[in-house]
């Protein structure tokens, strides 16, 4: 009888794990909860400044950009996130050169854990782009304002959660990246000097032009999850979590090499486990035509929930993730 059981046993296991139902994750109410203060008004408002003219395409070392760092930084201040210490100065800005002529900065806030404090996870998102040619700006509303408008609603949502005491238990570090469309120059310099332990970063996360729509008859919350298929605890896990809490539409193919072409990359060749959120490509993609009006914000919302909803699950649960 015993054998027998345990035939039924695995071969119940084997069924279940090949129709998903293994689910391994429950919706915590607090999640559900702090996810409702991510709003695609505020992701606009957010979205609208960063990809205005009067930011003119926020290029790596020129005013435009230091305005975008600045509006983020404040952003940071007003929901009372944790600056860093670079050069024994608490700041929010990590500044860096590149090459004698270019002065530019990472924008990075935190939130330290509970008893497990010591372990970092990363949440990114680049906000330079690529200026102006020719008096045209290029605004880059999805390349990545979405990204960034993002990663700073998700910041206050789990600022909110930590000041009414739901802190996590692992630390969550938000990194702004400047030089990403200079080739990922934030993050290599991140990386280079990391302001926590890249040993103690378990991963990263990372957002990059993820509120338009490849087909207009797409689902709102289709999403590529690039680097799923190379960590495969990962991408349980996101299945999980658009279970759980709202069902997503996730895409793995990896059609343009995309792996290699945001910052996640410099995390991922340190060995550390990733997750690029991308909404695929548009003929907009690097043109003076990705402008605000085109940003589906609902489409922005769902995908900035289902990160906090990612990160939220990373940074509180009992065991590590596996790299
Ligand atoms: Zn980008």
């Amino acid at each position: 009888m015993k054998n027998l059981n345990l035939v039924f046993a695995i071969i119940f296991l084997f069924v279940n794990d090949i129709f998903g139902q293994n689910n391994e994750i429950q919706a915590d109410p607090v999640a559900l909860l702090y996810s409702k203060a991510i709003l695609k008004t505020t992701l606009k408002k957010h979205l609208s400044i960063l990809a205005s003219d009067s930011l003119e395409g926020r290029q790596t070392g020129e005013q435009g950009q230091k305005k975008a760092a600045t509006y983020i930084a404040t952003q940071l201040q007003k929901m009372k996130l944790k600056p860093i210490i670079f050069q024994e100065q608490e700041t929010y800005f990590q500044h860096y050169r590149i090459g004698d002529e270019i002065n530019t900065e990472n924008v990075i806030a935190w939130i330290e854990g509970t008893d497990k404090k010591d372990e970092y996870l990363v949440l990114s998102a680049h906000y330079d782009h690529l200026g102006k040619e020719n008096g045209k700006v290029y605004n880059g509303a999805n390349d990545n304002a979405s990204g960034t408008s993002a990663l700073l609603e998700i910041a206050k949502a789990f600022a909110m959660a930590a000041k009414n005491g739901h802190k996590t238990r692992r630390s969550i570090v938000f990194i702004f990246f400047s030089g990403e469309e200079m080739g990922l120059l934030g993050s290599k310099v991140y990386v280079k000097n990391p302001i926590f332990p890249l040993d103690k970063t378990f991963a990263n996360l990372n957002m990059d032009m993820i509120g338009r729509q490849e087909n207009t008859k797409d689902d709102i919350g289709k999403v590529y999850l690039i680097g799923a298929n190379y960590n495969k605890n990962l991408k349980k896990l996101s299945q999980d979590i658009s279970k759980t809490y709202q069902n997503m539409q996730l895409e793995y193919e990896d059609k343009e090499s995309y792996y290699f072409r945001s910052d996640h990359y410099n995390f991922a060749e340190k060995g550390i486990p990733i997750l690029f959120y991308h909404d695929g490509s548009t003929s907009d993609y690097h043109q003076t035509s990705d402008d605000t009006e085109k940003i589906i914000f609902p489409k922005v919302e769902k995908i900035a929930r289902f990160i906090f909803f990612t990160a939220w699950e990373l940074a509180k649960r009992e065991q590590a993730l596996k790299k």
